[in-house]
């Protein structure tokens, strides 16, 4: 299976659910796999590498580059761990302002798909 096809399945298993409007207050500094980072355009994906990240969180800038009162600016290429916020009954995953999935993700289901993206972070410097 292709690291793409895995990555499509993982985001499949994730329920979609409406944000607050203009709401970014989950929107920290994130973790994209290599995939998800190739699927930016170069001027993206060079504002989302590791020494990117860092320096920003060195000059106390917390908020995601993508973020704004018009929502994400990459919505359909945002990665993993947003997609997974607000589904999980994790309460570091739950939204403060009520929003998230109808049903959520027990902690030992968010463990199991968490494992399988982070097996994806590992690998998906091959990307194809
Ligand atoms: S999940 Fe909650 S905190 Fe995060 S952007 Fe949506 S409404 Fe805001
Ligand atoms: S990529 Fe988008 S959804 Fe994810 S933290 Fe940044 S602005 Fe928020």
């Amino acid at each position: 299976m292709s690291v793409a096809f895995r990555h499509a399945m993982i985001y499949q298993a994730i329920p979609s659910f409406k944000c607050k409007t203009g709401c970014f207050d989950c929107c920290g500094p994130v973790v994209f796999s290599e995939y998800e980072r190739s699927r930016l355009t170069p001027e993206q994906a060079a504002l989302v590498t590791l020494d990117a990240v860092v320096a920003r969180l060195r000059a106390g800038q917390t908020t995601c580059v993508f973020a704004s009162t018009a929502g994400c600016s990459i919505y359909d290429k945002r990665p993993y761990l947003c997609r997974l916020f607000g589904t999980s009954a994790e309460p570091k995953l739950t939204c403060r302002h009520g929003c998230g999935s109808g049903v959520k993700f027990s902690r030992e289901q968010t463990a199991a798909l968490t494992n399988e993206y982070e097996a994806l972070l590992r690998e998906s410097a091959n990307v194809e």
